[in-house]
């Protein structure tokens, strides 16, 4: 019989007890849903949700009762992913101001005011040292990762002050804050991205409850790899002092916390989720 550490022999409940369960079916319990970080009826807006991580946040916010716009720049990708959950599939190039102003009044025709934004859409752009890029690398990566998250921002902001709540995060990136050699338009333009994420909380924090962070990821397993020199993506992965990459699972339940109602004290961050690449 096994003890308690104290020489006492301990009960061991069976495996499939109700009391071992209590507290797990709580958690799964539609019930739940309701009481715990529930997004029931919020619209939220997720761009490049068309695959990767875009994919997985929508998935996990749909699960939490959003209802879901899925932007992106390819229309069959976004209609696929909407149709799956449910969701609005709208095509949107978040490096056009037309575009961006296009599907955000689309948003609100089919589903209403929007409370949740996600500027998820990036890309890597070439990986090659600084004296080998051409200017239009740069102005490429530069147009979707930060231009983007600014019209985006741009066009949903207004809606959220009338409201007087909304939630918004960026995908930045552990580049941002730390600095990948053969990736510099994607490094410099996420640093940006959590430099607009702070200067745009201070803009709206006393105008109601409305909060934008950003978050970090060091590498996660999706298709953007696939365009990146394997020797960098190496580089990265080994310096995850977890020495292991992290998954679109967990960057969703990070994504799902942050544009809850009940994170309504935190704005301005941007959330480390580099399995202790950077900490700080
Ligand atoms: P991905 O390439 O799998 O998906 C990106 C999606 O964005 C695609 O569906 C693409 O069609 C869409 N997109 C590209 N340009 C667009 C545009 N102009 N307008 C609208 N949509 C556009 O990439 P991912 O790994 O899922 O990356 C998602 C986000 O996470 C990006 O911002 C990326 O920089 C960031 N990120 C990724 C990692 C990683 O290791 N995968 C790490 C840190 C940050």
């Amino acid at each position: 019989m096994a003890t308690s550490g104290w020489g006492r022999p301990r009960r061991r409940r069976p495996s499939n007890s109700p009391e071992r369960f209590a507290g797990l079916v709580y958690l799964i319990s539609p019930m739940a849903n309701e009481t715990f970080f529930s997004l029931q009826g919020q619209v939220a807006v997720v761009t490049g949700a068309g695959q990767g991580i875009g994919e997985g946040i929508a998935a996990r916010l749909g699960q939490a009762g959003a209802r879901l716009a899925i932007l992106d720049i390819n229309r069959a990708a976004a209609e696929e992913v909407a149709g799956r959950l449910k969701g609005v599939g709208l095509p949107c190039d978040v490096s056009s101001a037309s575009s961006v102003q296009q599907a955000i009044e689309e948003v609100h025709r089919q589903l209403g005011p929007v409370q949740i934004l996600v500027n998820n859409a990036g890309i890597a752009g070439r990986t090659l040292p600084l004296w080998e890029l051409e200017e239009s690398d740069l102005d490429q990566v530069y147009a979707v990762n930060l231009k983007g998250v600014f019209l985006m921002c741009r066009a949903v902001i207004p809606g959220m002050l009338a409201q007087g709540y909304g939630r918004i995060l960026n995908i930045a990136s552990i580049a941002g804050k730390e600095g990948n050699p053969t990736l510099i338009p994607y490094s410099s333009t996420k640093a940006a991205v959590i430099g607009l994420t702070k200067a745009l909380a201070k803009e709206v924090a006393a105008k109601g409850n409305i909060t934008v962070n950003a978050i970090s990821p060091a590498v996660i397993r999706t298709k953007i790899l696939d365009g990146i020199a394997k020797e960098t993506v190496q580089y990265m992965v080994s310096r995850i002092p977890m020495g292991r990459t992290g998954t679109i699972e967990e960057i969703a339940a990070l994504v799902h916390f942050l544009v809850s109602r009940e994170a309504s004290f935190t704005t301005g961050q941007c959330y480390d989720i580099s399995g202790g690449r950077a900490t700080y």
